[in-house]
């Protein structure tokens, strides 16, 4: 072991994100990647010229420094040469776990299946408003060590952090801080082995000892609550229990608190019932981190009403002859789907208008949970490596097509349109048996769209 020697394994964006942190307290920093591509030249040269060490291309020959912290992006495997070849004797932490240990200013945490990043920018947005410097950090894509070196500077007050079920997994306790789990469903069963494991997993991020205040959960999750966290109290939001504290009516399309009035659903951009939910957690989680006066402050009404989320998101990009475009390429689980065709069937009548383009990587998922979204549902249109098992669950229950790539999926659902139809990409799946991630899908939807209008405009 060698004091104010940090290893970092990886230089993904956490790993540069932890590099840098660890450059700025005044550690010395040695990167290791087995890879050698051009943007980790880039990045490298930018790290090097911090004042790190950095190794490409490194192989079993190349000897690692003495530390006394290894910090481990997460696509370093257990199974990996690199891996292997890190001294057993040594601390070997998360990035996150890394940046947790530094952060110098308050934050908020938020996990679950669905919606962590739209309530982690929603709540960041509403801090803002509230008069914070507050960014939105962790899986997000910013990650927690970069903002974290933001704070030192003086950049930010405040920190929303996004976890994810794989963060949780590799790290020992969450400090204990305002925090939301926002629900639990089919996803990820592939790597956690079982919903159960999972929901535990979820749950560690609320287990150390809080204020009742800053334990958040959806009313959804709360067997799960009594199961792993038994007699622990918590503020609960929900769109089925008129008693939660935070209560998202969707029968009069209002947020009540405590029974109360409060926000004006149909005023926001954010829509349908999940979407009614995550402002409800938001409101939970900026109330744990701010007290109650934060939530009364005039402007938060008018933060609600201007909070757009971010694309891939049930994103209508194009509307032409009554029929409707939607990305939801984020959706990767039957949950996130269901949400999707809920919103849509609720605001056209519950019709059967929904072409569905669904398919891609599994990750162990339960198929069948999409069988009540299937009243609202056309037809779908399979693509991706798991077609076929999707097709085996759903046989005889809804009309479905094959296609032979994504480029025909995405002609098949268009060709077959007519006024009032809405071809919807909601694939319950990963991207990455096609594409590099689910933005390049979401595009990839958008580009093939436009081209078959523009191709068939008369
Ligand atoms: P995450 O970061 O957990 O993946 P996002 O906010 O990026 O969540 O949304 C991912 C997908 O889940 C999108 O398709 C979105 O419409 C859907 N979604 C968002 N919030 C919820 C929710 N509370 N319940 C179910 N689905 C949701």
């Amino acid at each position: 072991m060698k004091k104010d020697e940090i290893l970092v394994c990886g230089l993904g964006i956490s790993g540069e994100g932890a590099a840098l942190l660890a450059l700025k307290l005044g550690k010395n920093v040695t990167i290791v990647d087995e890879n050698d591509t051009l943007s980790l030249q880039k990045k490298g040269k930018k790290l090097a010229d911090a004042g790190a060490k950095v190794i490409l291309n490194w192989n079993e020959k190349i000897p690692l420094p003495a530390c006394e912290t290894i910090i481990l992006s997460p696509g370093i495997r257990k199974e990996s040469t690199l891996y292997r070849a890190l001294p057993e004797n040594v601390e070997k932490i998360s990035e996150l776990t890394f940046a947790l240990r530094h952060i110098p200013c308050p934050f908020a945490a938020v996990t679950g299946t669905n919606g962590k990043t739209t309530v982690t920018e929603l709540t960041t947005f509403l801090l803002n408003a509230a008069g914070k410097k507050a960014l939105a950090s962790g899986n997000v894509g910013n990650s927690l060590s970069n903002c974290v070196a933001m704070a030192l500077d003086g950049l930010c007050d405040f920190l929303m952090i996004e976890v994810s079920s794989f963060q949780l997994e590799n790290i020992a306790e969450f400090p204990p801080c305002s925090a939301a789990l926002l629900n639990i469903a089919s996803d990820h069963i592939d790597r956690h082995g079982s919903l159960e494991e999972y929901a535990k997993i979820k749950f560690s991020l609320l287990k150390e000892e809080r204020e009742k205040e800053k334990r958040i959960v959806n009313s959804s999750v709360l067997p799960f609550l009594q199961k792993f966290l038994p007699g622990s109290e918590a503020v609960v939001f929900s769109s089925a229990n008129k008693n939660a504290e935070f209560f998202a009516d969707t029968e009069k399309n209002w947020i009540f608190y405590k029974g109360r009035e409060f926000f004006d659903c149909t005023k926001a951009k954010l829509k349908g019932r999940h979407n009614f939910e995550n402002i409800a957690a938001a409101l939970a989680i900026l109330r744990g981190a701010l007290g109650e006066e934060a939530i009364f402050m005039p402007q938060i009404q008018t933060a609600l009403q201007e909070f757009a989320p971010s694309p891939h998101r049930m994103e209508i990009f194009l509307e032409k002859d009554g029929i409707r475009y939607v990305n939801d390429s984020k959706a990767t689980n039957p949950h996130a789907v269901n949400a999707a065709i809920a919103r849509f069937a609720e605001e056209s009548g519950k019709r059967k208008n929904i072409i569905l383009l669904l398919g891609g990587l599994d990750k162990g998922m339960d198929f069948s949970e999409l069988e009540k979204s299937l009243p609202y549902v056309k037809k779908i249109i399979l693509t991706g490596s798991c077609a076929e098992s999707i097709e085996k669950t759903l046989h005889g229950k809804v009309r479905m097509q094959t296609s032979e790539n994504f480029a025909d999926a995405v002609e098949k659902g268009c060709r077959g349109a007519v006024s009032g139809d809405i071809v919807l990409l909601s694939p319950a799946t990963a991207s990455m048996d096609q594409f590099k991630n689910y933005a390049e899908r979401g595009n990839t939807f958008k580009d093939f769209v436009r081209k078959f209008l523009f191709s068939h405009s008369s």
